[in-house]
């Protein structure tokens, strides 16, 4: 309870310090109320006070749809728009880190595979025939690195 008494009291003496001066820094205002640069921010968002400063209004492209994206630095810090564009660059990050670059156990090759099939095991093949050796047969590919 006192704990929500303080943050009462340091919410008030946020928006007091604010409608003085609204081009105060945050961090000034933090070191006058004793709390921290990021909860001014909040305290402000969540006033509706968050607005954008005179000369930091900097405007940067949604690295998904492209779209054109205005606003503070610190409400730029995302590289998306929107939580669906987030979503997507989430997906595809996380696509291409999974794939690992590696090389043929038995024919040197070198080709990419899901980390997660990777992992499975210490050897690696290239494809079906180098795994099972039948290639040999097949004559599809000559024997360089062969030791078993
Ligand atoms: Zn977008
Ligand atoms: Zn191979």
């Amino acid at each position: 309870m006192i704990k929500q008494k303080k943050a009462k009291q340091h919410e008030k003496q946020v928006l007091e310090l604010f409608s003085q001066n609204p081009v105060m820094p945050y961090s000034e205002i933090g070191i006058q109320v004793g709390i921290t640069k990021e909860r001014v921010r909040q305290i402000l968002k969540a006033n509706n006070k968050l607005k954008p400063r005179v000369g930091m209004i900097i405007t940067k492209h949604c690295i998904v749809c492209n779209k054109v994206m205005t606003g503070t630095k610190t409400e730029l810090s995302r590289k998306t728009c929107s939580d669906k564009c987030a979503n997507i660059a989430r997906i595809k990050s996380k696509k291409s880190a999974e794939l690992v670059t590696l090389t043929c156990f038995r024919c040197g090759t070198i080709f990419t595979r899901k980390e997660s099939e990777a992992k499975r095991s210490k050897k690696h093949y290239c494809s079906t025939a180098c795994y099972s050796g039948k290639w040999k047969q097949n004559g599809k590919i000559e024997v360089k690195v062969l030791t078993e």
